[in-house]
């Protein structure tokens, strides 16, 4: 189960919103080629925003662009053709090129990307999709390496990250999870879950385990509920507690819950059994028979196996 679908075309909006985009600065304002300049949050009172509001940023499309391809636009003066002298800056996939005709003394300056609040919108929608296809930043930025793509270092994508990213994905799923709460509540009906954990590793040395309610009428997830080891007695407890959390939250919210799909884990069992035996509760098939499988192949694994069968077994 996974909430990606219900909320990335939200989360992306909401990055580009510019309220949402305060700032991330470079505190040197001398010009540099540096490959990624140490950024820091600037204050929320700037008022300038040079994003173009009739394009969206992040549906615009975006090209690579060679280095000598790009100096032969500067390389000479637009107006008396003389050659210029050049400055770039360089922030990440950002670059801002100056340009001074030695002639005529013409100034250009050009800009590879729309900015928010002096923040090139580039590197935030390139961390932001880093982040919403659930790809690994580590790869993306040795990928660029080997390609000499400029690119932020992963240092400024875990400022973003922690910046802009992760808010904006916590406020795009409050929003999403109260308008499920609402809908829920006005439709009158009883609710149908179904609730599974998901450990960060398998096996009994996991240190968190995400718990997931999900509505069984409409297929959406209705919340989720992380918890970490140390909060209880061992990685084995944390399914409960994480389904305990997530009823917690859908009673606070007024919501009844008529039944409840789960696997067979014992203590949820026992939990429903003593503390909820007003919810029907189910066992989900589609563990039962991963179950079965598993017991079965257990159990075959010392049987003789026909000659034929192993035949067949080799051919493939
Ligand atoms: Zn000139």
């Amino acid at each position: 189960m996974s909430t990606g679908t219900q909320t990335d075309d939200s989360c992306i909006n909401d990055l580009l919103d510019h309220s949402f985009v305060s700032s991330i600065e470079n505190d040197n304002n001398d010009e540099s080629e540096e490959s990624d300049l140490d950024w820091i949050p600037e204050s929320d009172n700037e008022e300038q925003n040079d994003i173009h509001h009739d394009i969206n940023p992040a549906k615009e499309r975006k090209f690579i662009v060679f280095e000598s391809c790009l100096d032969n636009l500067f390389t000479s003066c637009c107006s008396c053709g003389f050659p210029c002298s050049m400055s770039k800056t360089v922030l990440g996939s950002y670059i801002n090129i100056k340009s001074s005709c030695e002639n005529c003394n013409t100034q250009r300056k050009w800009e590879s990307q729309p900015t928010s609040n002096s923040m090139p919108l580039g590197n935030l929608i390139i961390a932001g999709a880093i982040l919403f296809s659930g790809g690994s930043a580590h790869k993306f930025l040795t990928l660029c390496m080997h390609a000499s793509v400029q690119m932020f270092s992963i240092g400024t994508h875990m400022k973003i990250q922690s910046l802009y990213l992760v808010p904006t994905i916590e406020n795009v799923w409050q929003r999403e999870q109260l308008h499920l709460f609402t809908t829920a509540r006005e439709s009158g009906e009883t609710l149908r879950l179904g609730g599974d954990g998901r450990c960060c590793s398998t096996g009994h040395t996991a240190k968190y385990l995400s718990y997931t309610l999900m509505d069984l009428k409409t297929n959406k997830i209705l919340d989720t509920q992380l918890v970490q080891k140390n909060e209880v007695r061992n990685s084995y407890a944390m399914e409960l507690e994480g389904l305990q959390r997530g009823l917690a939250k859908i009673a606070e919210e007024e919501l009844q819950v008529s039944h409840l799909v789960t696997d067979r884990h014992s203590q949820i069992k026992k939990y429903m059994r003593e503390v909820h035996p007003e919810v029907v509760h189910w066992f989900d098939c589609w563990h039962i028979a991963k179950e079965a499988r598993a017991a079965n192949a257990l159990e075959n694994r010392h049987r003789p196996v026909p000659v034929a069968q192993m035949e067949q077994r080799a051919r493939k």
